[in-house]
């Protein structure tokens, strides 16, 4: 029997999409704006449509933070505390009130440089139309910057402001905190090599082709000079830097990490970027070393042992911790 060499050809592809559809290892990505931020999804998977479906799970996780945990969200339940907990305590998921109650321990570990409050003064900064407060505003704000204003009460998941005036916002935890969220979900799909990140937050589950993942630092003045490469496996890292949302004026820049003991942007360091085993720890701390500045910050890194820190200094010094240094 002579096979004509078309039908040989179809039964050829035949042959081939049928493996194509069995086994089709392969990267899958996705990138969507959530969380006012770039999130961004990779992994691998023996399967498209189980891998669609991770993604799906993955960007509706962040959907749902968002929606509880957004300032921006009038209906969000961060919202429901900021407009009410001055007056009674407010009901919110428990899930809310631990990682409120998280960025309290975090702020008593770093002497407050890491404090949710500092929203009390950090809501009249618009850097979008170039807009700060006036010193007379800072300091009549001021007084509801304090961490110990907000009491989480876990047995009946409220939260209460002891004080009024006083403000919170979850922006320098909450995006790494989903990204912690995302990883469960991936896990929880079976998949074994991946990375999520959103804004300057990201964790990798795995390696990639059988290597650690590379992670760059960007240069604090040019999105395309890279300062440092991090390899990374099963790891989490968070960079904070005073050019993501700022604006200049008469040469100096307004940034949104703010000192919650001045209520003005924190400017001891261009960026900081932490490595660590999860998100929710490395974006904390992120933004809590960027506030105080490279000695006391890189002195809490040390003294933590479980994480990572590479900073840029004003004059454009990196500097590394012990764990990065080179032997
Ligand atoms: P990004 O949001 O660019 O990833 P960070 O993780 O450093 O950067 O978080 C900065 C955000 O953290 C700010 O936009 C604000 O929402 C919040 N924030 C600013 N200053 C503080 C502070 N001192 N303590 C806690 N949160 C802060
Ligand atoms: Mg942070």
């Amino acid at each position: 029997m002579r096979v004509s060499a078309s039908r040989f050809r179809s039964i050829f592809f035949a042959v081939i999409s049928l493996t194509a559809m069995a086994a089709h290892a392969d990267w899958y990505h996705r990138e969507a704006a959530i969380m006012g931020t770039r999130i961004a999804v990779e992994l691998w998977h023996e399967d498209a449509s189980e891998a669609e479906r991770a993604i799906e799970a993955v960007l509706g996780e962040m959907r749902r933070v968002d929606a509880l945990m957004s300032h921006y969200k009038p209906e969000s339940q961060l919202s429901q505390i900021n407009a009410r907990a001055a007056l009674a305590p407010v009901a919110v998921d428990s899930e809310l009130a631990s990682l409120i109650e998280r960025a309290g321990k975090l702020s008593a570990l770093t002497g407050g440089a890491f404090d949710i409050t500092y929203a009390s003064v950090g809501y009249l900064y618009d850097y979008r139309a170039h807009q700060r407060p006036t010193d007379e505003q800072i300091e009549a704000g001021l007084g509801a910057v304090n961490w110990r204003h907000v009491v989480v009460d876990p047995k009946d998941s409220t939260v209460r402001f002891t004080r009024s005036g006083v403000r919170i916002d979850l922006g320098g935890i909450a995006k790494g905190y989903a990204v912690d969220r995302a990883i469960a979900i991936l896990e929880s799909h079976g998949v074994r090599h991946a990375s999520v990140t959103a804004g300057g937050d990201s964790r990798i589950i795995g390696d990639r082709f059988g290597r650690p993942w590379i992670i760059g630092i960007r240069h604090p003045d040019d999105a395309d000079q890279v300062i440092a490469r991090i390899p990374m496996i099963d790891a989490a890292i968070s960079t904070s830097g005073d050019y993501e949302r700022y604006f200049d004026e008469d040469g100096e820049r307004f940034h949104h990490i703010i000192d919650p003991h001045t209520g003005k942007s924190a400017s001891k360091l261009r960026s900081v970027t932490i490595i660590g085993a999860d998100a929710t720890t490395t974006d904390g701390l992120s933004t809590s070393v960027f506030v105080m500045g490279p000695e006391r910050g890189i002195e809490l890194i040390e003294r933590l042992g479980d994480v990572d820190a590479v900073v840029v200094k004003s004059n454009g010094k990196v500097l590394y911790s012990s764990g990065l240094a080179p032997p």
